[in-house]
């Protein structure tokens, strides 16, 4: 009789083991997050559909419907996927990928919703030097969806029933204050400094300058700041040790660090202009 009880308590055993190994494995990036990659996708569309529909009742959300603005979303998408294409996106073809501008010009800031879904605001583009550094922002941002840094910080910050809630289309008051608030969404050092060195290596499959993030800190270095406090600097209050970081990075990776010369930001910031 013990020895059945025994095999009933290794059955149970095998089991709960079974479920463990199955809800915890490991994703592309060799993390064990409980929150599966389709879970990631499903709350990334509640996610962005709010997002969407807060910006658009201010009036702010570039729609990609407008032809006026046709052309900069062109020039976005087009650079978008030259980083998308660079083979080190483990998600590139499970996430969305889209990205929107958000008219707000006094804002320099982007972000990025679980599953892929990236918002900019034109206030960062238009200050910019060049198409590389926005390349850079934007492989940093792609890195926070990748390496599902907003999942993890999400989980953390709500907890996974919560999350799980707003997937199957429950608590629409959480639901809004996720969305508003990704745009202040603090990160860690660890996720911040693994953003930027995803940044180079995304960029080093293109003809970007890989570092081309550690540019717009050195503008924010070189220019005393006062337009809003980009997501960026309010997690790290150095900049210095970002942008040294990025260039040991694209040293390492052996990456060409000379800026690609493309012209077509700059149209893109003439567009945002109208
Ligand atoms: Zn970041």
């Amino acid at each position: 009789m013990k020895k059945i009880i025994i095999n009933y308590r290794l059955a149970y055993f095998g089991l709960l083991l079974a479920f463990l190994t199955q809800s915890c494995a490991k994703d592309k990036n060799g993390d064990r997050l409980l929150f599966s990659i389709d879970q990631d996708i499903a709350l990334g569309e509640q996610v962005a559909h709010t997002v969407d529909s807060t910006y658009r009742a201010k009036g702010q959300l570039i729609e990609r419907n407008n032809s006026r603005y046709a052309p900069a979303y062109q020039h976005l998408d087009a650079i978008v996927n030259r980083v998308l294409s660079s083979g080190q996106v483990a998600y590139k073809d499970e996430f969305k990928w889209d990205t929107k501008i958000i008219k707000d010009d006094k804002t320099l800031n982007a972000f990025a919703t679980p599953g892929g879904h990236i918002y900019v605001f034109s206030g960062l583009i238009k200050y910019l030097d060049n198409e590389d550094q926005f390349a850079g922002v934007l492989g940093h941002e792609i890195a926070h969806a990748d390496k599902r840094h907003t999942t993890k910080q999400l989980q953390t910050q709500y907890g996974i029933n919560l999350l799980l809630a707003i997937v199957v289309g429950e608590n629409q008051g959480a639901l809004t204050q996720i969305a508003t608030g990704l745009t202040g969404l603090k990160f860690g050092r660890d996720a911040e400094r693994e953003a930027d060195d995803f940044s180079v290596v995304y960029l080093s499959g293109t003809n970007y300058a890989c570092n081309g993030a550690a540019g717009f800190f050195q503008k924010t270095q070189s220019e005393n700041q006062s337009a809003g406090v980009p997501e960026f600097l309010s997690t790290h209050p150095d900049p210095g040790n970002r942008i040294e970081a990025i260039n040991n990075k694209a040293q390492q990776q052996g990456c060409k660090t000379t800026p690609s010369g493309s012209t077509s930001f700059t149209q893109m910031k003439n567009i945002l202009n109208q």
